[in-house]
Protein backbone atom coordinates (compact mmCIF):
# COMPACT_ATOMS: atom_id res chain seq x y z
CA UNK A 1 0.00 0.00 0.00
CA UNK A 2 1.57 3.37 -0.62
CA UNK A 3 2.67 5.53 2.49
CA UNK A 4 0.80 8.99 1.69
CA UNK A 5 -2.33 10.06 1.31
CA UNK A 6 -2.73 13.51 0.26
CA UNK A 7 -6.41 14.41 0.56
CA UNK A 8 -7.70 17.36 -0.29
CA UNK A 9 -11.66 18.98 -1.45
CA UNK A 10 -13.98 21.59 -2.29
CA UNK A 11 -15.96 23.29 0.47
CA UNK A 12 -19.06 20.70 0.62
CA UNK A 13 -17.24 17.92 -0.60
CA UNK A 14 -17.79 15.89 2.61
CA UNK A 15 -14.23 15.46 3.38
CA UNK A 16 -14.53 15.03 7.31
CA UNK A 17 -17.04 12.41 6.75
CA UNK A 18 -15.26 10.75 3.92
CA UNK A 19 -11.65 10.67 6.25
CA UNK A 20 -13.99 9.53 9.68
CA UNK A 21 -14.91 6.37 7.55
CA UNK A 22 -11.52 5.89 5.75
CA UNK A 23 -10.05 5.40 9.68
CA UNK A 24 -12.83 3.60 10.68
CA UNK A 25 -12.23 0.91 8.21
CA UNK A 26 -8.04 0.89 8.75
CA UNK A 27 -6.57 2.39 11.75
CA UNK A 28 -3.19 2.84 10.11
CA UNK A 29 -4.44 6.04 8.71
CA UNK A 30 -3.74 8.91 11.00
CA UNK A 31 -4.69 12.80 10.00
CA UNK A 32 -1.63 14.58 10.48
CA UNK A 33 -2.35 17.33 12.82
CA UNK A 34 -1.55 20.88 10.73
CA UNK A 35 0.13 23.93 12.96
CA UNK A 36 -1.66 27.24 12.28
CA UNK A 37 -2.19 30.57 13.07
CA UNK A 38 -5.23 30.91 13.04
CA UNK A 39 -7.85 31.10 16.40
CA UNK A 40 -9.84 27.95 17.38
CA UNK A 41 -13.60 27.63 17.07
CA UNK A 42 -15.78 26.60 18.84
CA UNK A 43 -15.38 22.52 20.36
CA UNK A 44 -11.53 22.55 18.65
CA UNK A 45 -8.77 21.33 21.02
CA UNK A 46 -5.47 22.31 20.69
CA UNK A 47 -3.50 19.23 19.39
CA UNK A 48 -6.38 17.75 18.25
CA UNK A 49 -7.51 19.31 15.15
CA UNK A 50 -4.04 21.59 14.87
CA UNK A 51 -1.30 23.27 16.58
CA UNK A 52 -2.60 26.72 17.62
CA UNK A 53 0.15 28.63 17.29
CA UNK A 54 1.33 32.56 17.05
CA UNK A 55 2.46 33.89 14.17
CA UNK A 56 5.89 34.19 15.69
CA UNK A 57 5.99 30.43 16.47
CA UNK A 58 4.87 29.39 13.27
CA UNK A 59 7.86 31.50 11.38
CA UNK A 60 10.23 30.08 13.75
CA UNK A 61 9.24 27.03 12.92
CA UNK A 62 9.34 27.60 9.50
CA UNK A 63 13.21 29.11 9.69
CA UNK A 64 14.10 25.77 11.11
CA UNK A 65 12.97 23.86 8.04
CA UNK A 66 10.54 22.17 10.15
CA UNK A 67 7.53 21.99 7.63
CA UNK A 68 7.12 19.58 5.04
CA UNK A 69 4.79 22.51 3.43
CA UNK A 70 2.52 25.70 3.99
CA UNK A 71 0.44 28.17 3.22
CA UNK A 72 -1.42 31.39 3.99
CA UNK A 73 -5.14 30.75 3.28
CA UNK A 74 -7.35 32.98 3.83
CA UNK A 75 -4.81 35.61 6.04
CA UNK A 76 -3.85 32.52 7.98
CA UNK A 77 -0.58 30.16 7.84
CA UNK A 78 -0.91 26.63 7.81
CA UNK A 79 1.58 23.50 7.81
CA UNK A 80 2.57 19.96 7.90
CA UNK A 81 4.66 19.54 11.08
CA UNK A 82 7.74 17.08 9.02
CA UNK A 83 8.74 15.67 12.51
CA UNK A 84 5.41 14.03 12.90
CA UNK A 85 4.60 13.32 9.25
CA UNK A 86 8.32 11.18 9.00
CA UNK A 87 7.70 9.64 12.66
CA UNK A 88 3.52 8.39 11.81
CA UNK A 89 5.52 6.74 8.92
CA UNK A 90 8.14 5.13 10.70
CA UNK A 91 5.64 3.86 13.00
CA UNK A 92 4.16 2.19 10.18
CA UNK A 93 0.74 4.51 10.15
CA UNK A 94 -0.06 6.15 6.95
CA UNK A 95 -0.54 10.00 7.29
CA UNK A 96 -3.11 11.50 5.62
CA UNK A 97 -2.38 15.42 4.62
CA UNK A 98 -5.66 16.77 4.79
CA UNK A 99 -4.68 20.45 2.89
CA UNK A 100 -5.38 22.71 0.07
CA UNK A 101 -4.11 22.84 -3.02
CA UNK A 102 -1.59 24.74 -3.08
CA UNK A 103 0.14 22.94 0.08
CA UNK A 104 -0.99 19.55 -1.63
CA UNK A 105 1.45 20.50 -4.58
CA UNK A 106 4.45 21.23 -2.68
CA UNK A 107 3.97 18.12 -1.10
CA UNK A 108 3.36 16.12 -4.81
CA UNK A 109 6.90 17.76 -5.54
CA UNK A 110 8.78 17.25 -2.82
CA UNK A 111 7.90 13.12 -2.33
CA UNK A 112 8.36 10.34 -4.99
CA UNK A 113 5.52 8.38 -3.30
CA UNK A 114 2.16 9.52 -2.41
CA UNK A 115 -1.20 9.09 -3.41
CA UNK A 116 -3.31 12.02 -4.30
CA UNK A 117 -6.88 12.36 -4.33
CA UNK A 118 -8.95 15.44 -4.80
CA UNK A 119 -12.63 15.16 -3.16
CA UNK A 120 -15.52 16.83 -4.92
CA UNK A 121 -19.50 16.47 -5.03
CA UNK A 122 -20.39 14.95 -8.24
CA UNK A 123 -22.04 18.08 -9.53
CA UNK A 124 -22.74 21.83 -9.58
CA UNK A 125 -26.35 21.46 -8.28
CA UNK A 126 -25.32 19.41 -5.50
CA UNK A 127 -22.55 21.77 -4.26
CA UNK A 128 -25.19 24.37 -4.70
CA UNK A 129 -27.50 22.45 -2.46
CA UNK A 130 -25.40 21.29 0.12
CA UNK A 131 -23.88 25.14 0.53
CA UNK A 132 -27.46 26.43 0.30
CA UNK A 133 -28.54 23.64 3.18
CA UNK A 134 -26.23 24.35 5.88
CA UNK A 135 -26.04 27.83 5.42
CA UNK A 136 -26.95 30.57 7.29
CA UNK A 137 -25.10 33.08 5.22
CA UNK A 138 -26.44 35.90 3.13
CA UNK A 139 -27.08 35.39 -0.77
CA UNK A 140 -23.57 37.27 -1.77
CA UNK A 141 -21.77 34.93 1.18
CA UNK A 142 -23.16 31.77 -0.79
CA UNK A 143 -22.44 33.08 -3.70
CA UNK A 144 -18.70 33.63 -2.83
CA UNK A 145 -18.17 30.34 -1.78
CA UNK A 146 -19.58 28.87 -4.59
CA UNK A 147 -17.67 30.54 -6.77
CA UNK A 148 -14.48 29.90 -4.73
CA UNK A 149 -15.30 26.04 -4.46
CA UNK A 150 -15.33 26.22 -8.03
CA UNK A 151 -12.28 27.46 -8.36
CA UNK A 152 -10.76 24.79 -6.36
CA UNK A 153 -12.67 21.66 -8.53
CA UNK A 154 -10.73 23.12 -11.83
CA UNK A 155 -7.66 22.67 -9.76
CA UNK A 156 -8.44 19.04 -9.31
CA UNK A 157 -6.67 17.97 -12.39
CA UNK A 158 -3.23 18.25 -10.29
CA UNK A 159 -4.77 14.83 -8.77
CA UNK A 160 -4.15 11.29 -9.63
CA UNK A 161 -7.55 10.95 -8.91
CA UNK A 162 -11.07 12.89 -8.32
CA UNK A 163 -13.48 10.84 -6.33
CA UNK A 164 -16.72 12.24 -6.06
CA UNK A 165 -19.11 11.96 -3.08
CA UNK A 166 -22.64 11.57 -3.74
CA UNK A 167 -25.27 12.20 -1.61
CA UNK A 168 -25.49 9.55 1.67
CA UNK A 169 -22.34 7.77 -0.24
CA UNK A 170 -19.41 8.22 1.78
CA UNK A 171 -19.03 5.03 2.60
CA UNK A 172 -18.60 3.93 -1.04
CA UNK A 173 -16.04 7.19 -1.48
CA UNK A 174 -14.15 6.02 1.72
CA UNK A 175 -13.93 2.45 0.20
CA UNK A 176 -12.82 3.73 -3.51
CA UNK A 177 -9.96 5.53 -2.05
CA UNK A 178 -9.15 2.08 -0.32
CA UNK A 179 -9.20 0.72 -2.65
CA UNK A 180 -6.57 3.09 -4.75
CA UNK A 181 -4.50 3.14 -1.86
CA UNK A 182 -4.37 -0.84 -1.96
CA UNK A 183 -4.18 -1.26 -5.72
CA UNK A 184 -3.51 1.92 -7.38
CA UNK A 185 -6.74 1.66 -9.28
CA UNK A 186 -10.65 1.45 -8.44
CA UNK A 187 -13.48 0.24 -10.65
CA UNK A 188 -16.35 1.92 -8.40
CA UNK A 189 -17.94 4.80 -9.92
CA UNK A 190 -17.13 6.92 -7.34
CA UNK A 191 -13.82 7.63 -9.00
CA UNK A 192 -14.09 9.81 -11.84
CA UNK A 193 -12.66 8.95 -15.33
CA UNK A 194 -13.91 11.45 -17.56
CA UNK A 195 -12.10 14.70 -16.62
CA UNK A 196 -13.71 16.74 -18.97
CA UNK A 197 -17.52 15.74 -18.37
CA UNK A 198 -16.75 15.94 -14.65
CA UNK A 199 -15.16 19.50 -15.20
CA UNK A 200 -17.98 20.78 -17.77
CA UNK A 201 -20.44 19.84 -15.41
CA UNK A 202 -19.08 22.92 -13.15
CA UNK A 203 -18.62 24.92 -15.47
CA UNK A 204 -21.53 28.12 -15.85
P1 LIG B 1 -9.80 25.54 8.13
O1 LIG B 1 -9.28 26.85 8.61
O2 LIG B 1 -11.20 25.65 7.58
O3 LIG B 1 -9.63 24.45 9.15
O4 LIG B 1 -8.87 25.09 6.90
C1 LIG B 1 -8.77 25.90 5.76
C2 LIG B 1 -8.07 25.12 4.65
O5 LIG B 1 -6.71 24.88 5.03
C3 LIG B 1 -8.70 23.74 4.38
O6 LIG B 1 -8.76 23.58 2.96
C4 LIG B 1 -7.68 22.78 4.96
O7 LIG B 1 -7.66 21.53 4.28
C5 LIG B 1 -6.38 23.52 4.75
N1 LIG B 1 -5.29 23.11 5.63
C6 LIG B 1 -5.35 22.65 6.89
N2 LIG B 1 -4.11 22.37 7.36
C7 LIG B 1 -3.24 22.65 6.35
C8 LIG B 1 -1.82 22.54 6.20
O8 LIG B 1 -1.08 22.14 7.09
N3 LIG B 1 -1.30 22.94 5.02
C9 LIG B 1 -2.08 23.39 3.99
N4 LIG B 1 -1.45 23.72 2.86
N5 LIG B 1 -3.42 23.49 4.09
C10 LIG B 1 -3.99 23.13 5.26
Amino acid sequence: MNEVLVFSGSAGSGKGTVLKCIREKDPRFRLSVSMTTRSPRPGEQNGREYYFVSREEFLETLAQDGFLEHTEYCGNLYGTPKKQFFDMIENGFIPVLEIETDGAEQVMQKLSSYTSVFLSPPDYKTLEARLRGRATEKEEEIRSRLRAAREEIFRSERYQYVVLNADGAAEKAADAILEIMKTGKSESDAVVCDRAKFLASFSL
